[in-house]
């Protein structure tokens, strides 16, 4: 090959590797390109994931602080702590608005402490728990929350002599210049259109990086969604606890006060006292100027009880018009004192619009001066209430702890003597166990609710006997009954016959026959007939017998009769029916629909309250009807 050839063919060659450089060239620009919108991908998924992390642990936070008794403040502590990381913050701490005495001003919500924070606290002369910043008109706070914006200092010392009136200048100066500190980014927190306060965090650069500002908005909606949580949490576990009306305590969260106050009591051998508080003549105020005034009524008293009670007392509104507070530590004679003090302030008090006074009865009762046993207080307690309302209303007794035969007891005997007498052919071994429940209780004064157990023994004979039939636990069954008698205003006797009666008006079906009571479809007319005898059964043959309980016999003997004569045994109608035996047979009725059978499905409860709607001037007296709606409303709260 002469020398030409070879140039030019090395010119070709060098030519295709040129050409050839010059593709990959572009591929590796194109791979160099496509590197590069995959990186920003790559940026922008990994804050995404990061800003849902973040939304996670806020959630997080928010969700420990509702299962343990953590405060807010930890929680938007830990939420703050975890802004240092990002962009090398030196301080952060989030301000929130209260009213002082020198005016509005910002106290710390969160408490980090560290070099920083606690030589700042002490250039102000306070701690970091009690700093407290007053925004000078005009100034970058101020700016920032009028225009809902984000606003900036350039140096601490700025800040300080902001927001901090008669700051030592020096001292300013001095800290300022020992931190390196560029900008104090202020950012206003706003929760449902509330200004709640501003997170303000401390940087060491002049100018914002790059989505710096985006995030530290972001974090300061996590800030606001934390504190919405909390205050919708807090509601809520509030109006668990109180009722709307009064802002009281509710006879739920009484009853289980009781029951732990009973127990520190004993635990530590101090005492406590109960007072019980009516409304007089409540009744008449209704009547004469309407329902709405005696609401006020109550609620006058219920301040009242509230501006009167020291802060460890537990003031509960019970139900309608009855009130009853816990005094921990004080005995009879100061409960004597406080209660005289209650009565002559309501007495004292002034209802708007009501042209008469308004007075109160009340009652006091003392744990283990008087009783350890809570029923026993509770009871003691409500009968020396209705004995100043027999003396002429408008007074306190003390408690009689003579002659104290509560309705638990009664009821004990009664159960004592139906399980012992043999008159009913019972389960051996069911009565073993029952008469041993019973008489561990009647020796027992460790402050236990009696109630408790005699509902168990209730439910337990009704799911032996008649196991297609659970209708709703006892307790429920007394506490709904109750609450209509109270409506109708029976007195505390007809309620206590009433609570009694609620435990044994189904007794006469233990002597009914087996197989129609565990008969799963409907009833044929015979077996209807049969099992309709119940009633009888249970007040002549199984409690006639039975000193204790003669006055309730009437009651159960009718507790299926109707309004209107068409009930059974003796088609009694009106008024000829005990009150009594009317709200056994509305209960009864409620919890038999609410509960499902074999051959039909439950009734909802609203369906349950139509059917009593229909059935008033029918199988229900109009008043008890009305009283039942009302008292539904109550339970349901329960
Ligand atoms: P006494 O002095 O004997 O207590 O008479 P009273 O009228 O206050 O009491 P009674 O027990 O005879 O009647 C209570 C009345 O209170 C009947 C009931 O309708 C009414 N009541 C119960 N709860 C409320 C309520 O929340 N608001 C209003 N306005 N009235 C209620
Ligand atoms: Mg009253």
């Amino acid at each position: 090959m002469g020398i030409l050839d070879w140039i030019s063919q090395s010119a070709k060659k060098l030519k295709d590797v040129e050409s050839q450089i010059s593709t990959e060239a572009g591929d590796v620009y194109e791979v160099y390109q496509r590197n590069v919108v995959l990186e920003r991908e790559i940026a922008q998924r990994t804050e995404e994931l990061r800003l849902a992390n973040q939304t996670l642990l806020t959630l997080e936070q928010v969700w420990d602080m509702m299962n343990s008794s953590r405060p807010l403040s930890s929680v938007l502590e830990t939420i703050v702590s975890s802004l240092y990381g990002e962009f090398g913050y030196i301080y952060s701490f989030i301000a929130q608005k209260q009213y002082d005495e020198a005016g509005t001003c910002y106290a710390l919500q969160t408490y980090l402490e560290n070099d920083f924070s606690i030589k700042l606290a002490d250039i102000v002369g306070s701690t970091i728990y009690d700093f407290k910043l007053f925004p000078r008109k005009d100034g970058v706070i101020e700016n920032a929350i009028l225009n809902k914006e984000v606003g900036y200092y350039i140096s601490i010392k700025d800040l300080l002599e902001d927001n901090i009136p008669n700051i030592d200048e020096q001292k300013a100066q001095e800290f300022s210049d020992n931190y390196n500190v560029k900008t104090i980014i202020i950012l206003p927190i706003t929760v449902q259109n509330q200004f709640q306060g501003f997170l303000s965090v401390f940087s060491p650069r002049k100018e914002l990086k790059d989505d710096e500002l985006s995030f530290l908005n972001l974090f300061t909606r996590q800030i606001e969604l934390a504190i919405t949580i909390a205050n919708l949490f807090e509601t809520v576990k509030k109006q668990a606890v109180t009722d709307h009306l009064t802002n009281l305590f509710n006879r739920r969260f009484f009853e289980d006060a009781l029951h732990r106050e009973a127990t520190r009591s004993l635990r530590t051998k101090q005492p406590f006292c109960l007072i019980g508080l009516d409304l007089d003549h409540l009744k008449r105020i209704n009547d004469t100027y309407g329902h709405s005034m005696g609401d006020k009524a109550i609620a006058t008293i219920a301040s009242v009880i509230t501006k009167t009670s020291r802060s460890v007392d537990i003031p509960a509104r019970y139900g309608g018009e009855e009130f009853f507070v816990i005094l921990p530590g004080i005995d009879a004679k100061g409960g004597l004192i406080a209660a005289e003090r209650l009565r002559t302030t309501i007495e004292q008090s002034i209802v708007d619009g009501l042209e008469e006074g308004i007075t109160a009865s009340l009652g006091v009762a003392s744990f283990i001066e008087q009783t350890t046993n809570i029923d026993e207080l509770f009871e003691m307690c409500d009968k020396a209430m209705y004995c100043s309302k027999q003396k002429g209303r408008n007074q306190v007794t003390l408690a009689d702890t003579d002659n104290m035969t509560s309705w638990q007891d009664v009821a004990i005997d009664a159960f004592v003597d139906i399980l012992t007498q043999h008159r009913i052919p019972f389960n051996r071994s069911l009565a073993t166990d029952l008469i041993e429940k019973l008489q561990i209780k009647q020796q027992d004064s460790s402050g236990a609710s009696t109630q408790e157990m005699l509902f168990s023994i209730v439910d337990s004979i009704s799911k032996s006997y008649f196991p297609l039939h659970p209708d709703g636990s006892t307790k429920n069954k007394v506490s709904l009954a109750t609450i209509i008698a109270k409506r109708m205003g029976l007195s505390k006797t007809e309620v206590d016959k009433l609570k009694i009666a609620m435990l044994l008006y189904d007794i006469g079906n233990t002597m009914m026959p087996k197989e129609i009571m565990k008969k799963a479809a409907p009833l044929n007319t015979l077996e209807k007939e049969a099992i309709q005898k119940h009633p009888v059964v249970g007040a002549r043959e199984i409690l006639q017998p039975i000193d204790s309980v003669s006055n309730i016999i009437p009651i159960i003997e009718h507790h299926h009769e109707n309004w209107d004569g068409s009930g059974y045994p003796n088609n009694k109608k009106g008024n000829e029916i005990p009150v009594t035996s009317q709200i056994i047979l509305i209960v009864d009725s409620y919890f038999a629909m609410i509960s499902y059978r074999p051959y039909r499905k439950a009734y909802t409860i609203d369906e349950a309250i139509e059917e009593i709607k229909t059935n008033s001037n029918k199988k229900y007296s109009p008043e008890l009807v009305e009283a039942f709606i009302y008292s539904i409303d109550e339970f349901k709260k329960l």
